[in-house]
């Protein structure tokens, strides 16, 4: 099972949700004060540690696809 993150700039507000709750895959761009997915296909074992992240943006705009 491999997993594919993207996300949505227009909608990114870069509250930093998802880097508090994921820190090892989203980061904030200093320049552009977006968000940054610093692992687009994680492993299972980020598996957890994604989905919080994707839980705690209040814009939606993470999308997690699985294959
Ligand atoms: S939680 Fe959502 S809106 Fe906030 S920085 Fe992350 S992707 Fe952007």
């Amino acid at each position: 099972m491999t997993m594919k993150i993207t996300v949505d700039l227009d909608g990114c507000t870069g509250c930093a949700c998802c880097m508090m709750e994921s820190p090892n895959v989203f980061d904030i761009d200093d320049e552009t004060g977006q968000v940054i997915v610093l692992v687009e296909n994680p492993g299972e074992e980020l598996r957890e540690e994604v989905e919080r992240g994707i839980r705690s943006c209040p814009e939606n705009v993470i999308v997690l696809e699985t294959a």
